[in-house]
C-alpha cells in the first residue's frame, strides 16, 4: 500500500507491523531480550556496519519499540523516531545533540519547567551554553537571537499558559541563519499539528501523556530525519542510554491504537468545558486556543487541526479558596502529569510561593469520563466557593 494514501486511522493497525514474523499474532509480541544472537561473525560485523537499521543490543533499537518509533514517525511526516526512557530524556537528547560549550539558544519563557531547569540550572552553569528567554511571541524569539545562536526551543501551544507561536515564521528565519528548531508537541500530538511540514528539524514529545493515553508509563521520542536520529542514536541515545524497556514501548504501541478515538472526545469535552468555565463569574480567564477569545486563535486555527484536552484557568478567588475548589472536585483527580483517559486539576500555584503564578491559577486535563458529570462536579466545586 503507497504510505501516502493511508489514513493515520489506517496505518495506526496496519503499517510497521510483522505478523508473519510472529506467528501471525495480531498483536506484537514484547521483545524482552537485552542481546540479539547472529549466525556468524560475518553477520554480525555487517549488522554493527549498519547500526541503524539492526537489532543488537536493547540500548539500541529493539523490534517491539520499532513498530512504535515508526507508526509515530509516520504521523509526524519525519523520516525517522526513536522512543526515550522519559520525555525529559528525549528533550535532553535532542537539545545536547544540537549544541556545544559557548553556544547560544532561544526559548520561550512559558515553555515545561524541567525543560527550563535544563537550560539554566544544567547547561548554562556547567557548559556555558547561554540561554535567553522570550516571551511567548515569533518577533521576539527572532530579535533575541545572535551571532552564536545555535537552537530555537519552542512550544506552541506552552505550557500552563497555552500560548500559540507562528511556527512557521520561525522556522523560515531559523533556516535562513542556519539555526537548528526544536517543538515539544506533546500537547497536539501528531493528531492536531505537523511541526516537521512547517519546517522544524526536530520534535519531540513525552508520550506519557496523549500518545500513551493511560497514565501507565513514562516514555519520550524524538522525531527527525534518517540523519538526525542515526546521530542521536549514536550519542546521546546510546551514551546517556536513557532507552525505552520493551514493555514500556509495547504499552505505548497499545495507547497509540486509539490515539485518534481518544483524542476527538478529549477535545469535544474539553472545548465544552472551557466555554462553560469561560462562560462563569467566578473565572477571570481561560486559557485554551481552541476558545475564540483566546488572543492568538486565528493562527492557532491555521496551525492546529484540533485542539486536545489540557487546559488553564484563573479563579476569581484567593490561594485558600483556590485549593478548596480543587480539594471539592470528585472526578477531577488532584496530581501532575495530564492526558490519560481521567480527568485531572492542579493548581498551579500550589503553596503560592511563586509570585509570578496566580494564586487562581488552576489546570485541567479533560479525561475521558461524561462531559455532563465533569461539569456537575465543577459546578457543584463553585458552590463551595461562592
Ligand atoms: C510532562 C512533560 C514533559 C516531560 O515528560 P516526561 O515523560 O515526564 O519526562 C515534557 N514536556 C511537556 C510539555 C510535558 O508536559
Amino acid at each position: 500500500m503507497n504510505n501516502k494514501e493511508m489514513s493515520i486511522e489506517t496505518m495506526l493497525s496496519h503499517y510497521a507491523e510483522d505478523r508473519k514474523n510472529y506467528y501471525g499474532a495480531v498483536v506484537s509480541p514484547i521483545y524482552q531480550t537485552s542481546l540479539f544472537t547472529f549466525d556468524s561473525m560475518k553477520a554480525i560485523s555487517e549488522a554493527f556496519n549498519n547500526e541503524q537499521d539492526s537489532y543488537i543490543y536493547t540500548r539500541g533499537n529493539n523490534p517491539t519499540a520499532k513498530i512504535a518509533e515508526d507508526k509515530i514517525a509516520f504521523m509526524e511526516n519525519g523520516e525517522c523516531a526513536k522512543l526515550f526512557a522519559s520525555g525529559m530524556g528525549a528533550i535532553s537528547s535532542a537539545i545536547l545533540s544540537c549544541v556545544k560549550t559557548g553556544d547560544h539558544i532561544v526559548a520561550v519563557e512559558t515553555i515545561y519547567g524541567p525543560t527550563i531547569s535544563l537550560l539554566t540550572d544544567y547547561l548554562s552553569k556547567k557548559f556555558n551554553i547561554e540561554t535567553t528567554f522570550v516571551k511567548a511571541d515569533e518577533e521576539e524569539i527572532i530579535k533575541a537571537t545572535k551571532e552564536t545562536t545555535k537552537l530555537i526551543y519552542l512550544e506552541s501551544p506552552t505550557s500552563l499558559v497555552f500560548e500559540i507561536i507562528d511556527i512557521k515564521k520561525v522556522t523560515d528565519f531559523a533556516k535562513s541563519k542556519s539555526i537548528k528548531t526544536i517543538i515539544d508537541n506533546s500537547w497536539a500530538t501528531p493528531i492536531y499539528q505537523k511541526p516537521i511540514d512547517l519546517g522544524v528539524d526536530i520534535v519531540v514529545h513525552s508520550a506519557s501523556k496523549y500518545l500513551s493515553g493511560h497514565s501507565d508509563l513514562v516514555a519520550g521520542v524524538i522525531i527527525s530525519t534518517r540523519q538526525t536520529i542515526k546521530n542521536i542514536l549514536r550519542d546521546e541515545h546510546a551514551l546517556f542510554g536513557a532507552k525505552i524497556a520493551p514493555l514500556e514501548a509495547w504499552l505505548i504501541l497499545r495507547g497509540l491504537r486509539t490515539l485518534p478515538v481518544r483524542l476527538r472526545q478529549h477535545s469535544e469535552s474539553a472545548m465544552k468545558i472551557a466555554e462553560y468555565l469561560n462562560n462563569h463569574k467566578k473565572v477571570k480567564k481561560v486559557n485554551y486556543p481552541g476558545l475564540a477569545s483566546h488572543p492568538r486563535h486565528a493562527l492557532a486555527c491555521k496551525q492546529l487541526s484540533g485542539f486536545s484536552g489540557l487546559l488553564s484557568f484563573e479563579l476569581d478567588a484567593s490561594l485558600e479558596a483556590s485549593h478548596l475548589f480543587v480539594d471539592s472536585l470528585n472526578y477531577f483527580n488532584i496530581g501532575v502529569s495530564w492526558g490519560g483517559f481521567e480527568s485531572l486539576a492542579l493548581n498551579l500555584a500550589r503553596d503560592g510561593k511563586d509570585p509570578s503564578i496566580p494564586a487562581g491559577l488552576i489546570r485541567v486535563s479533560v479525561g475521558l469520563e461524561s462531559t455532563d458529570d465533569l461539569i456537575r462536579d465543577l459546578e457543584q466545586a463553585f458552590s463551595k466557593i461562592q
